[in-house]
């Protein structure tokens, strides 16, 4: 299998390219093309170890410096957009793992869906805008369309136990993060540096502080319904402290079927890599005895205001989501340079949201200019 890896200098980027050396001489993966956005010394690392056809550095203002770095290997260097969608439509690729953080990652996997790529989605930024042409673009093209999110791996596996007409809810389960329990004033004065430190996973800037705030679960609430065609209703949050089930689904019978494993994004990324087979993974095994106990909570979505607002978005479809979207990443954005505190997140997403007057029908280019108009008139 010939795959692309948009986003490889990343932690689920370089997470793919570890299962790649897992599943050596078990299913051969080539690596044709890998992109970063600034990491130019791990992009080059990256390019002498894999070999690609591509490299693409997404900052322009480093091109220059990664294309000097490749210049004794024959391995072509692009940038910007053009760059990224080059990579996602290469002709010998078989499977795009689109591993962007951000709206920066829609265009290029859109593009790969139209050159008729299957799809590993870790970046659920492109589901909450542009779901439903996401979807329709998937069934028009043809593709496969894996999860790689976590939970929506867990689903996916959990769904095979039995007919969709027989599935009666999802269930969505969620750390909680590292402020699980706390109430909004012990709140206020945190700093990036406690909101970062997640409990049980390694993640990018962006989904760590999206997984604090409980943004990180609204969003894969809107994932989960334009992935699995469900109604948001029908899909219940639970607080999983241990990160051992990764999600489960109930049939009409109120038989729960779940995915168990480590926390390990390793696990999805392969199941990704290798489906419908299952490969050896190097990855521990779950010692139940160990673990002792798995506890189950309700989150607390007036604390956790991301949660109930990605809620509401979701409910209302439309331009809605891009737009809640687009003021979380400035939100973030500003808390990480700490130029905002960390119940403001919530706060400034909502105030945004009040700005913006719906629209149900709209284009891939609309959704992008909604995007930028946030950024924009919205700064922080
Ligand atoms: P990350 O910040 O570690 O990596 C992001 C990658 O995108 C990097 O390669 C970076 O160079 C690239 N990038 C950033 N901005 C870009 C831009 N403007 N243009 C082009 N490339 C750009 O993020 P991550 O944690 O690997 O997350 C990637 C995606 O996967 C996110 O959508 C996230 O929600 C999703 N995801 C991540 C995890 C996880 O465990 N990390 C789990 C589930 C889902
Ligand atoms: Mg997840």
């Amino acid at each position: 299998m010939n795959i692309s890896i948009l986003g490889s200098t990343g932690s689920i980027g370089t997470q793919a390219l570890e299962v790649v050396d897992d599943l050596k001489g078990i299913k051969d993966i080539a690596v044709l093309a890998i992109t970063g956005n600034s990491n130019v010394e791990l992009l080059e690392a990256q390019a002498r170890r894999y070999k690609p056809s591509l490299a693409v550095i997404a900052d322009e203002k480093k091109y220059n410096d990664l294309k000097c770095r490749l210049a004794d290997t024959n391995i072509k260097v692009s940038t910007g957009e053009e760059g990224l969608c080059e990579a996602a439509t290469l002709d010998k690729c078989d499977m795009v793992l689109s591993s962007i953080v951000g709206f920066a990652g829609l265009v290029p996997t859109m593009k790969a869906i139209e050159a008729g790529k299957d799809i590993a989605l870790a970046n659920k930024e492109t589901l909450v805008t542009a779901g439903g042409l996401f979807t329709d673009a998937v069934k028009r093209h043809n593709v496969r369309l894996l999860p790689v999110d976590s939970e929506h791996s867990a689903i996916f596996q959990s769904l095979h136990g039995g007919n969709r007409g027989e599935l009666n809810k999802i269930l969505l389960t969620a750390s909680g993060g590292p402020f699980f329990g706390k109430t909004k004033d012990e709140l206020k004065g945190i700093k990036k540096e406690q909101a970062l430190k997640h409990p049980n996973w390694s993640m990018g800037a962006k989904i760590t502080i999206d997984s604090a705030t409980l943004m990180n679960k609204g969003l894969e609430i809107i994932e989960a319904k334009w992935l699995f065609d469900v109604f948001l209703d029908d899909i219940e949050v639970v607080v999983h402290r241990e990160s051992i089930i990764h999600s489960m689904v109930e049939f009409c019978d109120k038989s729960v079927i779940a995915q168990l494993s480590l926390p390990s994004m390793k696990h999805p990324i392969q199941y990704a890599f290798t489906y419908p087979e299952r490969l050896p993974s190097p990855d521990r095994s779950v010692s139940f005895a160990e673990l002792k106990a798995l506890t189950f909570a309700k989150p607390d979505e007036e604390t956790f205001r991301c949660l109930a607002l990605a809620k509401k978005a979701g409910r209302m479809g439309g331009i809605m989501p891009t737009v809640l979207n687009a003021a979380n990443e400035v939100a973030v954005a500003a808390f990480l340079c700490d130029k905002i505190g960390f119940l403001e997140i919530g706060e400034y997403v909502e105030s945004v949201l009040s700005k913006y007057e719906n629209k149900l029908n709209f284009t891939i280019e609309d959704i992008i200019e909604i995007d930028r108009s946030v950024r924009l008139e919205h700064k922080i």
